[in-house]
């Protein structure tokens, strides 16, 4: 019954595939995906679920983790102690439904029209907590990305090392195209690359920049941030100092955040 009536605003999928990143705690599914549906890397929608206990159908914001091209859908998310939402996606099982939203959202211009950037020596920073890598990725897959960004840096900060979902595709991404660097912070176990624990720290100790070899400023740079809002708040007030920027109305920004709660 809820089906029917819903129907017009969400489109009802299927689950093909759930990966296990992190027993109990980190997991991503992969859904099958309407011709129709259209989005752009970077956005994300509402997925919802039937709590079978009182028949009501709840609904949370998700990134789309997978890329537009591809003929299915994905999300990457982690169990939260306690959480409504978080007690159904732990139940889920391959061939379950799952309602997906029609309507695409895009918080804080995440999707800002990246045309402006086509120009040469542009770099995309791309920084991220926990699940918020989810839309990194997706914006990694789209092979329009790469005709926008001279060079891309993906900053992902968990807090151990198997945490660090992706990470083999990333390994590969980064080996196989010389214009892309994966940064992995661990803040609770030490990393054997990076000294830093924290991606504040890790900026503002210029290490960042020695690192990828290039300077972060607000010319040639577009960054995003995505996840925990302790780090975006904190980061946002580090790169206002440098200089970077929100869209406003009329004006195109070089910052784009986007965070998961509040
Ligand atoms: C625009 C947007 C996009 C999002 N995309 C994703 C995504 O791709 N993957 C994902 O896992 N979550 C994502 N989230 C968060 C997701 O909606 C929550 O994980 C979800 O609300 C959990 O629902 P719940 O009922 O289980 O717990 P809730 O009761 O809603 O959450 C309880 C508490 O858990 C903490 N929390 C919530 N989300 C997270 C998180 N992701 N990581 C760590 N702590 C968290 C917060 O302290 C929150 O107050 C997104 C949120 C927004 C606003």
């Amino acid at each position: 019954m809820i089906e029917a009536k819903l129907s017009k605003n969400y489109t009802s999928q299927i689950i093909e595939n759930i990966k296990i990143w992190k027993n109990d705690s980190l997991f991503s599914i992969k859904t099958t995906k309407d011709a129709s549906y259209n989005f752009q890397p970077g956005q994300f929608a509402r997925l919802g679920l039937i709590n079978q206990n009182n028949n009501t159908l709840i609904w949370r914001a998700y990134s789309i983790v997978s890329a537009p091209h591809e003929d299915f859908l994905e999300f990457y998310y982690t169990i939260i102690n306690k959480g409504e939402f978080s007690k159904i996606l732990l139940n889920l099982k391959e061939n379950d439904n799952i309602f997906i939203e029609k309507s695409i959202w895009v918080l804080n211009d995440k999707s800002i029209c990246w045309t402006k950037y086509k120009e040469k020596n542009n770099k995309l920073w791309l920084i991220a907590t926990g699940t918020g890598l989810s839309a990194y990725i997706s914006i990694l897959r789209d092979h329009k990305t790469w005709k926008y960004f001279d060079k891309i840096f993906l900053i992902h900060s968990t807090k151990f090392l198997d945490e660090l979902s992706y990470k083999k595709e990333l390994e590969i991404l980064s080996k196989t195209n010389k214009r892309f660097k994966y940064l992995p912070v661990t803040t609770r176990e030490k990393s054997s690359t990076i000294s830093e624990t924290r991606i504040t720290s890790l900026v503002m100790s210029g290490n960042l920049e020695t690192l990828t070899k290039e300077k972060l400023d607000p010319e040639s740079s577009k960054i995003m941030l995505c996840g925990n809002p302790t780090m975006v708040l904190e980061m946002r007030k580090i790169l206002y100092d440098r200089g970077f920027y929100t869209s406003k109305q009329h004006i195109t920004g070089n910052l784009a955040m986007e965070r998961y709660w509040i």
